[in-house]
């Protein structure tokens, strides 16, 4: 395998964009004539790097640098979350936007994938301070995105509201209020029902299914989850509601423990008020090391990338991994987990729920017709079932892994629509 295949990045068997490569290069066997055409999938089609300038509250002029990738628009238009984190690389966003690609032909949406992101830590901005920072990153990132270019959405420390700034900044600049721009906007402004928790309920549908085919029994199962955001809350909240005990819990502030499981209706408004898990009265305080030793059932990463090395893969004591996050694994250490016979849905399928709810609220925009949450979450459960059927009958097939399936499954459709469509000119 060549690390190097690109003169501006440089990763290594560990990093983002390094993994990604490790993933392509495992499915090129399962991709017959189509395999001439891989090389597509190995360089992104368009990456932006902007300068995004901004006068803080105190008069100083500071300088970001922000990305915007399109990795592959050969399906349809770019479709991928920003990110605002320190530190956030033009190669991890690279990765997080080819990832991108894979989970949209995945579940069959008609989108390309790509990704954005700001290197910055939101948390030392005001609000004034990341309301100018989001519009000129807009502004900057204007030329490449729109409702039939690409639809940015939501990710790690960027919410409803940074997608409504999102809108509003890129309808100033065209002269038209543009709702389909973005995806993850508040209700008021063309968002959809069921979108904020639409991740984590693709979670517990995939972790759902996957227990069934295991015979595990999702009451009293133990259940551990690391990032206690948008995605991991979300679905640690089904799993309660199914009838679950979460364990374990794991977030920037520190890690909890409980035998006996949370009491999730006391922990949601703690993290809600405290910004974090840490000093929850009803469960322990634990190392943050000790996460990974925590005896469970089910465990579910839903913070950053490369959280599950190849030491934590050998003494994870669990039997199923739902991949909320994107990249939690590293490519050696998924090797140990199947060898050790612990099943990985990967996250090419396993947090695709979010962008299908994504994909619900562009075809409502543009239909301006809404549906009930009832119906996007009906949608939102036939579609991901459906796709993991179709996947695991692709590993039943040839014998592989879930992640090379469904890296598999969505390279064919991605590049049977490259050939079909030619290369220009
Ligand atoms: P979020 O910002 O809402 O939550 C992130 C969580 O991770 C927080 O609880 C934070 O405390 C925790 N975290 C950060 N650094 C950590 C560390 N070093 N150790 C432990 N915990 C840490 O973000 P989110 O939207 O929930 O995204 C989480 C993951 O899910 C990311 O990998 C993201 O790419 C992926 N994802 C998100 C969506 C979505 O719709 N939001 C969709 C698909 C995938």
């Amino acid at each position: 395998m060549s690390f190097s295949n690109l003169s501006y990045v440089q990763p290594t068997s560990e990093s983002p964009w390094g993994t990604y490569l490790g993933q392509i290069d495992r499915v090129v066997p399962y991709l017959g004539r189509l395999a001439r055409w891989t090389d597509t999938l190995r360089r992104p089609k368009r990456s932006l790097i902007v300068d995004v300038p901004i006068e803080m509250d105190d008069g100083r002029i500071a300088h970001y640098e922000g990305f915007r990738v399109q990795h592959s628009l050969t399906r349809g238009p770019g479709k991928g979350g920003v990110r605002y984190h320190p530190d956030v690389t033009l190669e991890e966003v690279m990765a997080l936007a080819a990832w991108m690609s894979i989970k949209n032909a995945a579940v069959n949406l008609p989108f390309g994938g790509a990704k954005g992101g700001i290197r910055v830590d939101p948390k030392a901005l005001s609000l004034k301070e990341l309301e100018k920072l989001t519009r000129r990153y807009t502004s900057e990132i204007g030329i490449i995105i729109g409702p039939q270019q690409d639809i940015p959405a939501p990710d790690v420390n960027t919410n409803a509201q940074i997608m409504a700034w999102m809108m509003d900044t890129y309808s100033m600049n065209v002269g038209a209020t543009a709702t389909g721009v973005v995806t993850g906007k508040p209700l008021h402004l063309g968002g959809s029902l069921g979108r904020v928790k639409a991740t984590g309920r693709g979670v517990f549908v995939t972790g759902r299914e996957a227990a069934r085919r295991l015979g595990l029994d999702l009451q009293g199962a133990r259940v551990a989850v690391q990032g206690f955001g948008n995605v991991g809350s979300s679905a640690a909240e089904l799993f309660h509601q199914a009838g679950s005990k979460i364990v374990a819990a794991q977030d920037h502030t520190g890690t909890i423990f409980n035998a006996h499981g949370f009491d999730l209706a006391e922990l949601m408004p703690h993290v809600r008020s405290t910004g974090g898990v840490a000093g929850f009265k009803g469960a322990d305080k634990i190392a943050n090391d000790d996460f990974w030793n925590v005896e469970t059932d089910i465990l579910i990463p839903a913070a950053l990338e490369g959280q599950i090395d190849v030491a934590r893969a050998r003494k994870l004591k669990t039997k199923l991994v739902l991949e909320g996050a994107n990249g939690p694994t590293h490519t050696a250490a998924d090797d140990i987990l199947a060898e050790r016979g612990i099943l990985v849905v990967p996250d090419v399928i396993c947090n695709a729920g979010g962008v299908t709810v994504s994909y619900f609220e562009w075809v409502q925009d543009f239909s301006s017709f809404f549906w009930t949450e009832d119906e996007i979450n009906v949608r939102l459960d036939k579609i991901m079932v459906g796709a993991l059927k179709n996947i695991w009958d692709a590993a039943d097939r040839h014998k592989i892994t879930l992640r090379t399936a469904t890296f598999a499954v969505a390279c064919e459709r991605i590049l049977a629509a490259r050939e079909e469509r030619g290369l220009y000119p």
